[in-house]
């Protein structure tokens, strides 16, 4: 027959069994729900990680060790290049407080190469990245958005619309 201390007991495991199942639960939904802000873990199923295990086509326009960069598929201006780094970063969140300062450094002196190579540096250009809801990305990879061949002028744009 059960004593009581043994009756205590199962109900204790079980209750921590069902916290335990409660807090998995709870930690999957966050990650599948919060798959493109900059916390949570990194969704290795997401398009650009697919681009970057040649899992997925990209027309690439420049690679290094640590950076990779490619035709936008819906291109919003003549040239739209999107630049990304190799390793696994959300967004700029992530990136910019875990990335190494190598990682870091290439990204920003490859936004200047790539720039340059699209033909971009005497007209101008826009370089941009959305992050998490509020920012509109779509895709959980850090990415910059490089913009050219006309005027962009987005920030204009908006304010126009808001007025
Ligand atoms: P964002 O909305 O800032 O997250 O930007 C995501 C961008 O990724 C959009 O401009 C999409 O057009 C672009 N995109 C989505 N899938 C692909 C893909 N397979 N190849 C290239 N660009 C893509």
């Amino acid at each position: 027959m059960l004593n009581l201390t043994t009756i205590r007991l199962t109900i204790m495991i079980n209750k921590l069994f069902f916290t335990f199942l409660l807090l998995m639960f709870a930690r999957g939904s966050l990650a599948g729900s919060e798959t493109v802000s900059g916390i949570g873990e990194y969704d290795d199923n997401n398009t650009f990680a697919k681009i970057l295990q040649g899992k997925l086509p990209a027309n690439i326009v420049f690679e290094n060790e640590y950076v990779l960069a490619f035709e936008d598929i819906h291109p919003i201006k003549p040239v739209h290049v999107l630049i990304i780094p190799k390793g696994q970063y959300r967004s700029l969140i992530d990136f910019s407080s875990t990335a190494s300062d190598q990682e870091i450094i290439a990204i920003v002196k490859s936004m200047g190469k790539i720039a340059k190579a699209m033909g971009l540096t005497k007209d101008g250009f826009s370089l941009m990245t959305n992050s998490g809801h509020n920012g509109g990305q779509t895709v959980a990879h850090l990415h910059f958005h490089l913009l050219g061949g006309e005027p962009v002028h987005w920030e204009k744009a908006l304010r126009e619309k808001n007025n």
